[in-house]
């Protein structure tokens, strides 16, 4: 039996080990190692929605394989009940060019209120079902379906990875060091560092948390003109944003998410929750080219990533496609 090891436990390393723990293969040892001592997960730090956004079969690559990610997603939590994860309806909403917007959300339907948040008149709004997920319900849950795996979480960072003979070594920051016969790299944004192909660059994204919110309803997620409010009922937790910035680093960009929140705040006849109590959440993620995530074997080592805004949809599409693989 070969040992294997896979650097990273976001969304792909944990969907990865949940992969394997569904599967028939068989490893004499599976080692995770994850740290957070120079980098971050971008999952714990998340607006983690899963919805078809309109997008619809037969129009690109990546449209298509986010359907087929979207369709796993959808049996695996009917299958598996998952914690963390809830159905939810994904509101989007538009006041410009929409003859172009009804055509991409054909069933649309008029929302004017959700919980106490009323939107001005003039928003067509569109629904869908979606998923909304709790980045540290879900990921511990899947963490927690590894017990059967004869796995090895190690709280250790990863500084060097090279071929010795048929192994693969790898060297951590505590000079320890571990050889396995198979590797799989899912550091997100940070797989740049490693990768022998040069794929994609790190995008941050962020957004405020304000707490102890009560609107009154559901769990929902609305998006109006790309500018987001999701509301976790179960926590009372309001989530809004996000940003996109070409920038390769966490410091987040304070005027930008401001002017999130005043867009927003133009498109509602009721007043959010004062912008001092907002904290806000960064995450880096990484956009591949196309913004095609890749899954890709060179010698012992596989490389998955280029998740960029669908790492909850997708994450568990490749990895059962990895899976096949090993
Ligand atoms: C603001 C924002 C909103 C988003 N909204 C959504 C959304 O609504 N829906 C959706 O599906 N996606 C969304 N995303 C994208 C999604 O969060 C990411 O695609 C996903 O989290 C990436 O997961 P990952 O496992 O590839 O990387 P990560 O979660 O970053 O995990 C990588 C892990 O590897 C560790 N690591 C890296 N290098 C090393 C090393 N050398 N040694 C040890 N450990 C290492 C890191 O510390 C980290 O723990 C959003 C992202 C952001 C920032």
């Amino acid at each position: 039996m070969t040992t294997l090891a896979i650097i990273g436990a976001g969304i792909a390393g944990r969907s990865l080990i949940y992969a394997l723990a569904k599967s028939k293969k068989n490893f004499s040892k599976i080692i995770v190692f994850d740290s957070d001592q120079f980098t971050q997960a971008c999952s714990f730090r998340s607006t983690a929605i899963v919805a078809p956004r309109g997008v619809s079969s037969g129009h690109s690559d990546l449209g298509d394989l986010i359907l087929k990610g979207l369709e796993t997603f959808q049996s695996h939590i009917k299958n598996d009940h998952p914690n963390g994860v809830f159905n939810i309806t994904q509101y989007t909403g538009a006041v410009s060019k929409l003859e172009m917007f009804k055509k991409r959300y054909p069933d649309g339907e008029g929302v004017t209120q959700l919980g106490s948040i009323i939107l001005k008149n003039e928003i067509y709004v569109a629904q869908e079902s979606a998923y909304l997920i709790d980045p540290k319900l879900y990921l511990n849950w899947l963490k927690d379906q590894s017990h059967k795996l004869p796995v090895e979480w190690k709280n250790a960072f990863v500084t060097s990875i090279k071929k010795n003979q048929d192994l693969t070594e790898i060297k951590t920051s505590s000079n320890e060091t571990v050889l396995v016969d198979q590797l799989v790299v899912t550091g997100g944004a940070y797989n740049r560092f490693w990768q022998p192909r040069t794929f994609g660059k790190p995008i941050q994204g962020s957004y405020f948390e304000f707490h102890d919110v009560d609107l009154g309803a559901e769990s929902f997620s609305l998006t109006l003109e790309g500018d987001n409010i999701v509301y976790h009922a179960h926590t009372k937790i309001m989530l809004m944003g996000s940003t996109t910035l070409d920038l390769g680093h966490v410091l987040p960009e304070r005027q930008e998410l401001d002017r999130v929140y005043e867009r927003l705040a133009q498109k509602l006849e009721t007043s959010l929750p004062s912008l001092k109590t907002g904290q806000v959440i960064t995450g880096l993620r990484e956009k591949a080219a196309k913004r095609r995530p890749y899954l890709y074997r060179d010698n012992n080592i596989f490389w998955l990533g280029g998740l960029y805004k669908n790492g909850f949809s997708l994450s568990l599409h490749l990895a059962q496609d990895l899976v096949g693989q090993l």
